[in-house]
């Protein structure tokens, strides 16, 4: 069976980490006999430069007709001043409505030869291995009214957080699924004790719970997942939460690993094709260099092969070779330690490649 993967490099590093990423792809499926077929799009800021749109009509034609997108990053300071049509993150946000995306899967895991790149003692963080679900089509970031306003004749602002039940049990009924694939704990993270929304969102998780008895169910009030996030990591399995609460936390979360260029996400689609992508931006400062992480864009690909394609060995063949080659002391320049080999982001394909 061939597999159309969209490729949109995006701006800064996004290009030098996807080009790492498909060149994994092609020794996965070398080594185990599978067709990809990669197509490439535009994106971003260099897309604005070249059709004068964040997000051309032949990119999104191209990502529908894929089976599963592979993303880089977009941005930079040369479009920072640009009006807000014409700004590269619009391409992401259009990218992600187009595809339907209305979860975020941000798992967050431990790698013992990474220990000292993160702030946090070793005892805290060792054997981390939690997944962040993130709803991403509703709450404040959509609501309406969003807009300054005037109350009682001063000067006042409104945004609105908004939810459909049918929003909430998808996200929800996902996480369980995600759970059950694991150590089968799922953590809901609200508000219950403010907000209306919560107090729904706790219905429809116990709703759902119903339906999972294999399955444990926590709630848990978003002030305080933030301290136990930091404090006792490894209670964690699945996480899941609305969209700003995930927002924040995914970010919190992501010190745990020690680097963002550790980090990837799946952002998974109602119907169509999910799209995939490292947590870090286009990072300006060093693109070009040749010295970026390309592992959070090469994990990624890993979940495209688990979540998209069912292809769970070959996904996990990708993940033992990151763990090897960190193990046998390869470094980029971002999670260095003393005495380690310092790669360029090509070198550090290169061994990830040899270890598949
Ligand atoms: P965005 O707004 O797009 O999320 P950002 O402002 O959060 O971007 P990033 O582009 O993620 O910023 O970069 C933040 C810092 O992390 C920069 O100093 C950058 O060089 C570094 N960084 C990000 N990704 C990587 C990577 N893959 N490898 C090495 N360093 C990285
Ligand atoms: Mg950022």
């Amino acid at each position: 069976m061939k597999r159309k993967i969209a490729v949109l490099p995006g701006d800064g590093i996004g290009k030098e980490v996807t080009r790492g990423a498909v060149e994994i792809l092609q020794a996965i499926a070398e080594r185990y006999n599978h067709e990809f077929e990669f197509q490439y799009g535009s994106i971003g800021g260099g897309a604005i430069d070249e059709t004068g749109n964040p997000l051309p009509e032949e990119t999104i034609e191209m990502c529908k007709a894929s089976d599963a997108v592979l993303l880089g990053a977009v941005g930079g300071p040369k479009w920072d001043n640009n009006p807000s049509h014409l700004r590269p993150e619009r391409g992401l946000l259009a990218i992600r409505k187009e595809l339907d995306l209305y979860a975020n899967l941000r798992p967050i895991s431990y790698y013992s030869s990474l220990s000292e790149a993160s702030p946090l003692r070793k005892e805290i963080i060792e054997e981390v291995d939690l997944i962040i679900v993130r709803e991403l089509t509703g709450g404040l970031y959509f609501g309406k009214p969003s807009e300054r306003t005037t109350h009682e004749g001063k000067e006042a602002v409104v945004d609105t957080l908004f939810y459909k039940r049918e929003e909430i049990k998808r996200i929800i009924e996902l996480a369980f699924k995600v759970a059950n694939g694991r150590r089968k704990k799922v953590t809901s993270v609200d508000k219950a004790n403010v907000l209306e929304s919560s107090r729904l969102w706790r219905e429809v998780a116990e709703e759902v719970a119903a339906s999972y008895p294999e399955v444990e169910l926590e709630h848990m009030l978003v002030d305080n997942a933030a301290m136990q996030l930091i404090r006792n990591p490894r209670q964690f399995d699945v996480i899941v939460t609305e969209n700003m609460f995930g927002d924040i936390l995914s970010d919190e979360a992501s010190v745990l690993t020690g680097s963002l260029g550790m980090l990837p996400s799946a952002s998974l689609s109602i119907g169509g094709p999910s799209m995939y992508e490292p947590i870090h931006g286009s990072a300006p400062d060093i693109a070009g260099m040749n010295v970026a992480n390309p592992l959070a864009t090469i994990l990624s690909a890993a979940s495209m092969l688990r979540l998209s394609f069912g292809l769970e060995e070959e996904a996990e063949e990708i993940e033992r070779a990151v763990r090897d080659v960190l193990d046998a002391g390869f470094r980029t320049r971002d999670i260095v330690a003393d005495g380690t080999k310092v790669l360029s982001t090509t070198e550090m394909v290169a061994e990830v490649k040899a270890s598949i």
